[in-house]
C-alpha cells in the first residue's frame, strides 16, 4: 500500500487535528497518522484518575472557529480528562476530520529523498506514504520516561505510567501501591490512589510547590459571556504573552509592604490555580521576590500537614517557586494526614533497586503490589527523536540533535528540509496556553506552504546560521527568568544524558508571533527556498 499526498501530519491530538483541518481548507491533500485508536493525543493516553487540565477550560480550547467556540459548553473551571477527550472527539466529527486520519498506526520513520524533494514516511502498517511536506504534531509532553531503576524488570506486580493509562482503568482496591514522582501527574493521582489503595507509599525526590486548583462548576453567566464575546477575546488572546487573557499582574512583591503583601497572597491562594504566580510581577524574575512567595506556600504546607516530619519532607526549600512547572492540586497535602499514606524522601533514603516484591531503599524494603511510575517524559524532543527521521545524506534527527536540539524559530531544523514541528523545542510551546501555541504554529505553517505553492517553491530548509542565532536568543530569553536557576525538564535536566539547553522560548507568545510573521513577510528570511526548476537543474548537474 503506497500513498501520495501533499502533507503527512504525525499525530491526531489538538495540534494534528487543527493542522489537518487548516491544510485541507487550503486545498492540500493530507494523510494523518495516529498511534491511538482515536483522536485526543495527550488526553487520549492520560486517563489516570484525577487527570484534569491546569489551564481554565474557557481558555483551553480552539479559538479559530466561532462555531466550535459557541457550540461546545464546558462544565467545570478545569476540565477533567474525559470531558477534554470528548471535546477532541466532537471536534473531529464536527470538522469531519476522521476520514483523513489513519488510527492505530505509528509513524516509525521518514526519509527525505533529495532528488524529488519529498519525504517517504514509513508507518507501522507497513505502508510508505510519499509527501512533499511532513508536519509533526507528536506532542510536547508525550514520550514517556521511566528511569532505569536497577531490577525494575524483576518486579512481579503491576506497573503503570500516567501517560499510558489503561483505558479500562485499574482496580487499586486494598492494594499496596507505590507512586514514584510528585510532578503534576503524581500530585493529581495521589489523592485518588490513597482513596482506593490499602496502603500508598509516595517516593519523592524533589518536593513540589503545589497550589490548590479550586476547581468548581462553571456558572451559566460566565459561559454565556465567554461565548458572546468569543471573537473579541480570541483576538485579544493572540496578542498576549501567555495565550491567556490574564488579569493585570500585580505590583512588585518587594515594593509591597505588609500587611498588604500577605493580604494579596491570601487572596491569590483562595482564588487558586497556577495564576497564583502572577499575583506579583517580580516573583518569576527576582530570587528575593520569589522567596517571599515560596515562604508563604511553605507555611501553607505546615498548616495542612499534621505530622511535622511529613510536612518538612513535603516542603520544597532549595529551588524557586515556578522554577519547575508549578503544580495545581486538589487535596494533595491533606492526603498525607491519612493513616494509609506515607512519603519516603529519596534524597535521604534513595532507591537502591526494585525487587520482585517491591521497592528497596537504603533503609529497607517497601513491599508493594503496584508501582506507578509518575516519572515524567522526555519532553519536547523525545517524541521527535523516537521517530527515525533521516534528512540529507541519511543523517538521523537523533544524531543531528545529539548535542542539543537546533532549530530555526522552533519550526524547522537544518538538514531536514520540508519538515515542520508544531510546539516542539525552542518555541514557546508548554510555556503558553497550548491551544494558542498550536494555533499560531499551524497558521504560520499553512501560510508558509500556501506561499511556497504559489511561488513554485518545492523545498524549504532552515539555514544553520539562522538556527545559531535563534538558539542564542532562546538561551538569552531563558537566562532572564528563574527557569535558568532550577534543574527541571524545561532544560532537559530530567533525562540522564540529555543535553541541557533552554527547550522553550521564554519571550512570550506575542513577541514570538511577531518574529515568525516578520520572517514570513520578508520572504522566509533565514530559510533557503528552492523552486522546481532549480531542483531539476541540480539533478542534471
Ligand atoms: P514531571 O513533572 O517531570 O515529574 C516527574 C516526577 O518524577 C518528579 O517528581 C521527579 O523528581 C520524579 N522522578 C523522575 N525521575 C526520578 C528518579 N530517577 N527517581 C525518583 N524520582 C524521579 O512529570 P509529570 O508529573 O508527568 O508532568 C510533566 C508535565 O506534564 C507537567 O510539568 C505539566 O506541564 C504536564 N502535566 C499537566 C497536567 C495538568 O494539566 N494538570 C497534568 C499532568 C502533567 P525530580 O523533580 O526530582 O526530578
Amino acid at each position: 500500500m503506497n500513498r501520495d499526498v501533499d502533507v503527512v501530519v504525525i499525530g491526531a491530538g489538538f495540534a494534528g487535528l487543527y493542522a489537518l483541518h487548516a491544510l485541507r481548507e487550503q486545498g492540500f491533500t493530507v494523510a494523518t497518522f495516529e498511534a491511538g485508536t482515536s483522536v485526543g493525543g495527550t488526553w487520549f493516553w492520560n486517563r489516570y484518575p484525577g487527570a484534569r487540565c491546569d489551564v481554565e477550560s474557557l481558555d483551553y480550547q480552539y479559538s479559530f472557529s466561532e462555531e466550535l467556540a459557541t457550540e461546545w459548553t464546558w462544565t467545570e473551571r478545569y476540565a477533567p480528562q474525559p470531558e477534554i477527550l470528548a471535546y477532541a472527539e466532537w471536534v473531529a466529527d464536527r470538522l469531519d476530520l476522521r476520514r483523513h486520519i489513519t488510527f492505530e498506526t505509528r509513524v516509525d520513520g521518514a526519509r527525505f529523498d533529495e532528488e524529488s524533494s519529498t519525504w517517504r514516511v514509513s508507518t507501522s502498517d507497513g505502508a510508505v506514504t510519499t509527501a512533499r511536506f511532513v508536519v509533526t504534531a507528536a506532542g510536547s509532553i508525550s514520550a514517556t520516561s521511566v528511569p532505569p531503576f536497577a531490577g525494575a524488570e524483576s518486579f512481579r506486580g503491576e506497573t503503570y505510567h500516567p501517560g499510558r493509562w489503561p483505558a479500562e482503568g485499574v482496580d487499586f482496591t486494598g492494594k499496596r501501591v507505590a507512586v514514584i514522582g510528585v510532578g503534576s501527574s503524581g500530585v493529581q493521582l495521589i489523592p485518588h490512589l490513597a482513596d482506593a489503595a490499602g496502603h500508598l507509599t509516595v517516593f519523592q525526590r524533589t518536593p513540589a510547590y503545589t497550589v490548590p486548583a479550586r476547581n468548581r462548576a462553571l456558572c451559566a453567566d460566565e459561559i454565556t459571556l465567554a461565548k458572546k464575546n468569543h471573537a473579541v477575546l480570541a483576538e485579544q488572546k493572540r496578542r498576549t504573552f501567555s495565550g491567556i487573557n490574564l488579569p493585570m499582574t500585580g505590583d512588585a512583591i518587594l515594593a509591597t509592604p505588609e500587611p498588604k503583601r500577605t493580604t494579596v497572597l491570601e487572596q491569590a491562594w483562595k482564588l487558586g490555580g497556577n495564576l497564583f504566580l502572577t499575583a506579583f510581577s517580580d516573583v518569576q524574575l527576582d530570587l528575593d521576590a520569589n522567596e517571599l512567595m515560596a515562604a508563604f506556600v511553605r507555611d501553607k504546607i505546615a498548616a495542612v500537614v499534621d505530622d511535622p516530619a511529613t510536612a518538612r519532607a513535603l516542603t520544597p526549600t532549595d529551588y524557586p517557586i515556578g522554577g519547575k512547572r508549578i503544580v495545581t492540586d486538589t487535596d494533595f497535602y491533606a492526603t498525607f494526614n491519612r493513616p494509609n499514606t506515607d512519603v519516603v524522601s529519596l534524597r535521604e533514603d534513595p532507591i537502591v533497586e526494585i525487587v520482585p516484591t517491591g521497592v528497596r531503599t537504603e533503609s529497607g524494603l517497601h513491599e508493594v503490589d503496584v508501582i506507578v511510575y509518575a516519572t515524567g517524559y522526555d519532553n519536547l524532543t523525545g517524541a521527535l527523536t523516537r521517530i527515525d527521521f533521516r534528512g540529507r545524506d541519511g543523517v538521523s534527527l537523533k544524531d543531528s540533535w545529539a548535542d542539543g536540539a537546533h532549530t530555526y524559530l522552533g519550526l524547522a531544523t537544518s538538514g531536514f528540509p520540508n519538515l515542520f514541528t508544531i510546539t516542539g523545542p525552542q518555541s514557546p510551546s508548554v510555556l503558553v496556553n497550548m491551544f494558542a501555541a498550536i494555533e499560531q504554529h499551524v497558521e504560520w505553517i499553512v501560510r508558509c506552504l500556501t506561499d511556497l505553492r504559489e511561488s513554485g517553491v518545492v523545498e524549504i530548509e532552515a539555514l544553520p546560521e539562522s538556527e545559531r542565532q535563534w538558539g542564542e536568543q532562546v538561551e538569552a530569553a531563558m537566562a532572564m527568568t528563574l527557569y535558568s536557576k532550577t534543574n527541571s525538564w524545561y532544560r532537559g535536566a530530567n533525562i540522564a544524558g540529555k543535553t541541557q539547553q533552554a527547550l522553550m522560548y521564554c519571550g512570550g507568545l506575542v513577541d514570538y508571533r511577531d518574529r515568525c510573521d516578520d520572517v514570513a513577510a520578508d520572504g522566509y528570511r533565514g530559510f533557503v527556498l528552492t523552486d522546481a526548476a532549480a531542483l531539476t537543474e541540480e539533478e542534471v548537474a
